[in-house]
């Protein structure tokens, strides 16, 4: 990093939460740029990313990754869990889970004092799903 700068909440940075906010969809860092240069036309894809990244750190946003998949970022930060579309990257939000899952975090496991749990769910979204593959002439994976 070229400078340090005390971190100061920027307009900038106000701006970039807010278009955030406004959407539902876990953008990444690239979808977002695009909403916030509707504001700010100067803005760069690097001070985009930076404030997200600042904004994680403060806890103010949430950092998605998942599947190996570009870094996405979520305004809600209640807790909810994620469904993943392994097929066309889509995320949703999860905030009922299906009855009888184990939601309460122990205290303590495998003698670890437990702070939180992580739970992500993956598949194929509805849209996915109703979409015929045949187009594509690929082989199936093999895949254990
Ligand atoms: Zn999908
Ligand atoms: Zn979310």
């Amino acid at each position: 990093m070229p400078y340090r700068k005390r971190q100061r909440s920027t307009p900038q940075r106000r701006i970039i939460l807010e278009e955030l906010q406004k959407v539902r969809s876990h953008p990444t860092a690239s979808e977002l740029y695009e909403l916030v240069r509707i504001r700010i036309p100067k803005i760069s894809l690097g001070t985009v990313y930076r404030n997200l990244e600042l904004l994680a750190e403060q806890g103010t946003i949430k950092k998605l990754s998942a599947c190996g998949k570009e870094t996405r970022f979520d305004g809600v930060v209640n807790p909810h869990y994620h469904v993943f579309c392994c097929q066309c990257g889509r995320v949703d939000d999860v905030f009922d889970l299906p009855k009888g899952f184990p939601l309460e975090t122990p205290e303590y496991v495998c003698g670890y004092r437990i702070l939180g749990q992580r739970l992500e769910f993956f598949g194929i979204c509805p849209k996915c799903n109703s979409c015929p593959r045949d187009i594509q002439h690929e082989p199936p994976k093999e895949k254990e």
